[in-house]
């Protein structure tokens, strides 16, 4: 932790563990070892590697680094990540949640939770007033994403804290969009950060991973127990990936962020399009409260086709993108999110959160912004 004086481009490269403390390789090995010898029967700085393991330490030192919280835990997904970081709430506490989450999440929160003794309220963080009608003596925590997914609703993080703090509530954020280098909302005052590093801190679509950081010691130890008592931990090998992706995240962000500006523009003029949803747009609302907590639109935009025909077509003509239902790639990602990302969301709650079947997201990646719109264009005609 020594690192902290740095600046977020050197955290990513060093990390903490820039190199292997045994050896001084460029690289902290992939540890792939299920124990560790207790020398005179005597346990040293690792036990047992559910509990603890030097290639997954590097990533939750990182992640750490990056939100600058005060430790960092590593999980098998980001769907552990968040049910480990909402194990915190036991039976008879209620949680207020974004209406307009992840599907996964929502389907953790609305079909795991409640089974767990935990009532759940899910209420539209935009509006203020709505959060606090929803608090009642039994409210524990706030579990929120902004922007949101698919629809980029901006939810004021400085005010939920201050109802938080006013409540005494656990503040949680799903940060996966923004990434560390965009949002770090520990900043402002959030408990816990989540990520499914799944996403655009891995980077290249090829782990499953989720990270979690908070800036209380107290939380700390409490995530850490549930950690070790689940045992749902990144493995040694996954670690390394993700320690991998985390060196090029700034170059990667930056660079598909340009384009997803570049294609918000160009679609915005498309006749096909009804509408966009980037951050970036000028005429984007919720621009300016998400440029105060926030320093980038990020490389996610979504957009509504005007005739649901052309969502086939476009699904069946578009070469370069693979359509999937995930996000932060270095390939170009295109999703329908009714059917994909969204799909464990009943249709009725989809319509009322404005999910129709002619919405579309897509995670640009690194490919040539002119050959990405040669291809929608393409597509589109
Ligand atoms: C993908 C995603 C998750 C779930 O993460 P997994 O790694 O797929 O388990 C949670 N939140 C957001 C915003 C996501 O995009």
């Amino acid at each position: 932790m020594s690192h902290s004086k740095y600046r977020p481009a050197t955290l990513l490269v060093h990390q903490g563990t820039d190199r292997d403390p045994a050896t001084g390789a460029s690289t902290v090995p992939i540890y792939q070892a299920s124990t560790y010898h207790h020398e005179g029967g005597v346990s040293g700085e690792y036990d047992y590697a559910r509990s603890g393991n030097p290639s997954r330490d590097q990533v939750e030192d990182a992640i750490a680094l990056l939100e600058g919280g005060v430790r960092g835990f590593a999980y098998a997904s980001g769907m552990t990540a968040i049910g480990s970081s909402l194990a915190l709430l036991k039976s008879g506490d209620h949680l207020i949640a974004s209406t307009d989450l992840y599907g996964g999440s929502w389907r953790f929160i609305t079909g795991v939770l409640p089974q767990q003794g935990v009532s759940v309220s899910l209420v539209d963080t935009t509006d203020i007033n709505a959060v606090k009608d929803a608090i009642t003596t039994q409210t524990r925590a706030l579990f929120l994403e902004t922007p949101s997914n698919p629809l980029f609703k901006i939810t004021d993080l400085r005010a939920m804290v201050e109802i938080a703090k006013e409540n005494k509530l656990i503040t949680l954020l799903d940060n996966t969009f923004m990434t560390p280098l965009m949002q770090r909302p520990l900043d402002l005052g959030i408990d816990i950060t989540i990520h499914s590093a799944t996403k655009f801190l891995g980077g290249h679509s090829d782990i499953l991973a989720g990270l979690v950081t908070t800036s209380d010691p107290e939380l700390g130890k409490r995530l850490k127990y549930f950690q070790n008592a689940f045992g749902a931990v990144l493995a040694p090998f996954d670690s390394f990936l993700l320690s991998r992706g985390i060196k090029t995240l700034k170059v990667r962000l930056e660079a598909a962020q340009k384009s997803a500006q570049e294609l918000a523009e160009r679609l915005m003029g498309h006749p096909s399009v009804a509408r966009v949803w980037f951050p970036g747009l000028t005429n984007f609302p919720g621009r300016d409260l998400h440029f105060s907590q926030a320093t980038g639109a990020g490389a996610i935009l979504s957009f509504e086709l005007k005739d649901e025909g052309q969502v086939k077509k476009l699904l069946e003509n578009i070469k370069l993108p693979i359509i999937a239902p995930s996000l932060g790639g270095v390939e170009t990602i295109l999703t329908h999110c009714w059917s994909m990302s969204h799909a464990a969301i009943p249709a009725k709650d989809k319509q009322q959160q404005g999910i129709s079947k002619k919405l579309l997201r897509i995670s640009v990646g690194l490919e040539d912004v002119d050959d990405l719109w040669d291809d929608i264009e393409t597509g589109l005609t």
